[in-house]
């Protein structure tokens, strides 16, 4: 029953979206994508849309995720790199072999053959944001439970939060009730 999955935490940046899969990773961690189907669904609403996933394409997807959330906190947190994690962000980049197309209405596609293509957007994607090539800066969630990374493209640069909706107003609770305590 796809019903029962815990809901996506899309974002509109590709590769923190992914990231954020599995979350409250330093509390009661949240699995978003506990299946192959439901990764496929995910590549579906993120523009990846792939026919199938194996078993073993899941394990690959989940070595990603975890690798460019290892990368990208070490990059927010002005940490050396970790080369292990670095190795797998760039073997997926290597290996996709997706083709950027462009739509009659003038917006970008991306042509996929597979979960491996699907994974190599992805892993350019955090190749793209960690590398400072894109208007934004990777920060750190202030939710202890959460400490996500996720990229700050406000004007300020002083976003707290990964999600205004979860983390940010979670904290904001916290606050007020510690407050009136
Ligand atoms: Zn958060």
């Amino acid at each position: 029953m796809r019903a029962e999955f815990p809901e996506f935490r899309l974002g509109s940046v590709l590769a923190t979206s992914f990231t954020a899969t599995l979350t409250e990773r330093q509390g009661d961690s949240v699995e978003r994508i506990p299946t192959p189907e439901r990764l496929v669904d995910w590549l579906a609403v993120s523009g990846l849309a792939v026919d199938s996933c194996t078993p073993a394409q899941h394990d690959l997807a989940r070595e990603l995720r975890e690798s460019i959330h290892a990368v990208a906190t070490a990059a927010a947190a002005g940490d050396p790199l970790p080369a292990a994690a670095v190795r797998v962000v760039n073997d997926r980049s290597g290996r996709g072999r997706a083709a950027a197309v462009l739509t009659p209405e003038g917006k970008r596609q991306w042509r996929i053959g597979g979960v491996e293509d699907a994974l190599g957007v992805i892993a350019a994607d955090a190749i793209e944001i960690v590398a400072g090539e894109r208007d934004g800066k990777l920060a750190l969630c202030a939710s202890p439970t959460c400490r996500a990374a996720f990229f700050d493209t406000s004007q300020s640069r002083s976003r707290r939060w990964c999600e205004m909706n979860t983390c940010g107003n979670r904290q904001k609770k916290a606050r007020f009730n510690a407050k009136k305590a």
